[in-house]
This record gives C-alpha cells, structure tokens and sequence, in this order.
C-alpha cells in the first residue's frame, strides 16, 4: 500500500480530516486497545505475570486516557511496559513535512506549518511516523533543565528570521514538544526538579510554557507517562501537588508472584540461545537462580527500598550458562548443563544487584551472595526430595566418604566418581534422571543432591568443594542453627 504524499491526497484517504482532525493520541490508544481487546488474547505480549493485577489497571487508564504512573521497585518491567504501549499506536501517523513537532496537517498547531499549508494548500508535502518513533523516553535526573525537556528561546533564529523573541517562530524545542502526537515517557519522576515538574504541568493543563519567562502558546497531543519508586512517589514534596493532581492514575508494578513466574520471565528475557553447544538448563538449576532472588527479597541485610531486580536472576542465568560452556569447552564435551557449582561461580552477577544494609555491609556482598544461594539450594532441594530417604548418602560420608567436585570438573570423570557413593545415582529419579542420560546431566543432578545436602547441613563441604561428613559434633561453641557455618568463613571465595 503506498501512502498519501500530498495534502490532497490525503482527504481522498482513510486518512481523512473527519477521522484524523480531532483524534488526538490518547484517542487513538483507547480505539486500538479498545480493538484489542475485543479480538481477544494478550494485551501486551512478552510482559509476564501481569495479567491479573497491573495489565487490567493500565487498561483502565488508556481506556480512560488518563495520563498515569507505574509505581514500583527497580526491574519490575516498569520501562518495558511503558515502551509496550507504543503497540497501541497507529502503524502510521501521517504529519505535514519537515515539521519538527509532527504537527497534525488538518490542525496544525506552529506557525511554520500554517504558512506552509496557507500557501501551498492540498500540494503541502505530507510524511509519516512509525509507532515506535512516537515514542520518547527519558530518564530523570536532577539536572534536567526545561532547554532539554521544552525548548529554548533561540536569539539566532529570532534575528534571522526577524521574529519576536516571545514567538514560536524562535523556539528551539526539546525533548516533550519533538515528542507531539506520541507518547512520553518519564523515568524516575521524582528526580525532575520542582521547576521542571512545574513546566510539564503547565503542557498537560493549560497547552503553554514559559520559556526564560516568554509565554509560549504551546498546544501539544501528548500522552505522558511515568514511573517511579513508590517510597520516592509519595515521600512529602517530591513531587509538586498539581502535577500529581494531574497524574490519573497510579499503577502499583511488583516483583513476580511465584518462582514458575519468575522462571518464566528469566527464560524470556536471558541470553541463553547461544551459538555452538547445545544446552540444557535442568529446572532446579533454574528453580535455585529464581530464588536467589526471591530470597534476596525477604533477607533483611538486603535493602527493601531499593528491591531486587528481575535482572539479578536475568544476568545469573547468563553466567551460570557462561560458566557450564566454559568447562564444556575445556572438556570437548557437546552438552553444556550448568550445576549448581556454576551458580556459585556466578557470583558477579549477584553482588552487584544487591543493595546491603548495614548488616549486610558488615558481612560483606560476597558472603550474603553465598547465604542467599545456599538457602536458594536448601528450598529448591526440599521441592524435589522432601521426605526422601538419604540417610544411605549421608553414611557413606559419615564413614570417611570424600568426594572432590571443582565446578571445572569434566562429566565423564566426576560422573566416575560419584557412582562410587552409595544409594545417590538412583535418588536421581526424582529429577527423572537416570543411567542412560548423558552424563553432564547425570553429574549436575549429582551434585544437586549433594549440595542440597550440604545446604541443610547434613553432610559438609570445604572451599576446595571437598564433600565430607557434616559436622556432628561442633568442633567450638557455635550457634546450632545459624545458617553460615565453617566452611563459608573462608580464606578466600572458593568458586
Ligand atoms: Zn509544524
């Protein structure tokens, strides 16, 4: 199909004055969602876990055409949603030629474009926007100035162009006015100084600014948006009142409801189809990265204002496969299966999505990183072998049993060594592994067990990943039930 290029041809089109004229961009979201809706199915593809509590609100508010704000802690998809609403747009939104505000042809709102259309009439050049250009993001920090987000008075122009400077002829626009006819979207809110916030208000309400004190007849068809930390959002005098007056509605996001959520959105979103080996990512590997996170959460050396992004699951999940390539690498093994060992040497992407309270701090990232997975293991360990007997494997270390598993080591020849412990290959089948699978699964499921062994205490494991007997009786008075023990107060990182 090609499209209209004149003013002329453009009344001939769909396009026509009676439809376009007065539809402005919050209309058009509210028809294509309103469309949407009745063809059924997913509003917003990709976005997971939202379905019964923030999709409907945010249906509500385009429905509405409210202007709103997504409250929530970092890396609950908050920006992604956001851009989602881009696919409410029209795949096409003609605007006259050359014009830097995307101005409407039927009503067009800057000088430039009505002289344009005064004097070429139904010739006047028409171009197009796609949905994904109508939408402008930006994060706010304090030192957003209204140059950057509205303009600024251009004494060049005005002197060649013999304008007034209070003109909009002599206006150099920012980011919100380039913006007209879209959708835009603002970062962290409360960051915006109070004058900017200010500024905005005065687009939404009243349709113009002052720029370096000119009113500016400024009429913009914006559909803003904005997303915040909650605590940020409502902490007194963050925000000025007729602005958040303003805002229709606020949208709480949240972190995912359950673990097979959260093993959802990790799958979609980490960087796991990678070229050369074949890879196979067993579910309580996948189990554990998810609640690491989700313990990370509850743990209160953690930072609860600050939250846990979906991302710590997101980038653990790309090293751990990092990590099991690695050692399929060295090893010219044809299957990578990441373990529960690799989760540990994934530490780097752990630490630094965590934000330590002073606890924390004291006992350092790298120590809470390793809490966290151990009692990520115990939990994920007690979904597939609660009430399983394992007393057999917990004897042979009681007897003297040792077993070396460095997360470096090859299938074949740890796969060797772990036959050799008695009652422990035939527990895999609770993982539905058994004799005939490849051994890097046969290994990872191994280890699995053994370390969740370890991480209920029953049997022990030094830095070297040594597995031996666990500690029957305490070698110096320690607390029983404290859930670091020896072996994690190390010389160094043991992964
Ligand atoms: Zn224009």
């Amino acid at each position: 199909m090609s499209l209209p290029r004149t003013l002329g041809e453009l009344r001939q089109s769909p396009f026509s004055e009676q439809r376009l004229q007065t539809r402005r961009v919050k209309d058009e979201l509210r028809d294509n969602l309103v469309m949407k809706l009745r063809q059924g199915g997913p509003i917003f593809p990709g976005i997971v876990g939202y379905d019964d509590s923030v999709v409907p609100q945010i249906v509500n508010a385009v429905l509405s055409r409210h202007n709103f704000i997504l409250l929530g802690l970092r890396g609950q998809a908050k920006s992604r949603i956001l851009r989602a609403l881009s696919t409410l747009l029209d795949p096409h939104m003609p605007y006259v030629a050359g014009c830097e505000i995307h101005d409407n042809p039927y009503s067009p709102i800057c000088r430039r474009c009505r002289d344009e259309i005064a004097k070429h009439g139904d010739s006047t050049a028409i171009a197009y926007l796609t949905p994904h250009e109508r939408y402008v993001e930006k994060l706010a920090t304090p030192d957003v100035t209204i140059a950057d987000l509205i303009g600024d008075i251009d004494p060049i122009k005005a002197a060649r162009g013999g304008h007034e400077l209070s003109s909009e002829m002599t206006v150099h626009y920012g980011l919100v006015p380039r913006a007209n006819r879209g959708i835009f979207a603002i970062n962290e809110l409360p960051d915006l100084a109070g004058k900017i916030q200010v500024g905005l208000f005065n687009i939404m309400q009243e349709g113009d600014v002052q720029i370096k004190g000119y009113p500016i007849r400024l009429p913009l068809d914006i559909a803003l948006v904005f997303s915040a930390n909650p605590e940020d959002y409502t902490a007194r005098g963050k925000i000025v009142t007729p602005l958040k007056d303003r805002i229709g509605s606020e949208i709480r996001t949240h972190y995912p409801a359950s673990i097979d959520e959260g093993i959802a959105i990790t799958a979609q979103e980490a960087w796991t189809q990678r070229n050369g080996h074949r890879l196979q990512v067993p579910k309580y590997v996948q189990e554990v990265i998810e609640r690491i996170a989700f313990a990370a959460r509850e743990d209160k050396k953690v930072d609860k204002r600050s939250g846990v992004s979906q991302r710590l699951p997101i980038s653990c999940m790309e090293n751990v496969i990092s990590n099991a390539e690695r050692r399929a690498i060295h090893h010219d093994e044809k299957l990578v299966v990441p373990r529960i060992g690799d989760v540990y040497a994934a530490m780097p992407a752990i630490t630094g999505k965590l934000e330590l309270e002073y606890e924390g701090e004291m006992k350092g990232a790298d120590h809470v990183g390793r809490e966290l997975i151990r009692t990520a293991v115990a939990r994920t360990y007690d979904t597939f072998f609660k009430g399983v007997d394992t007393q057999q494997i917990v004897q042979w270390f009681d007897l003297g049993g040792e077993i070396q598993l460095p997360d470096s080591a090859g299938a074949a020849e740890a796969l060797q060594s772990l036959r050799g412990i008695q009652g422990l290959m035939e527990k895999l089948v609770k993982l539905n592994v058994g004799p005939k699978d490849a051994p890097e699964v046969q290994v990872s499921a191994a280890e699995f067990v053994l370390e969740g062994l370890h991480a209920h205490k029953r049997i022990g494991r030094n830095e070297e990943r040594v597995f031996t007997a666990g500690e029957k009786q305490p070698k110096h008075t320690e607390k029983p039930f404290e859930r670091e023990d020896v072996p994690f107060r190390g010389r160094r990182p043991y992964n």
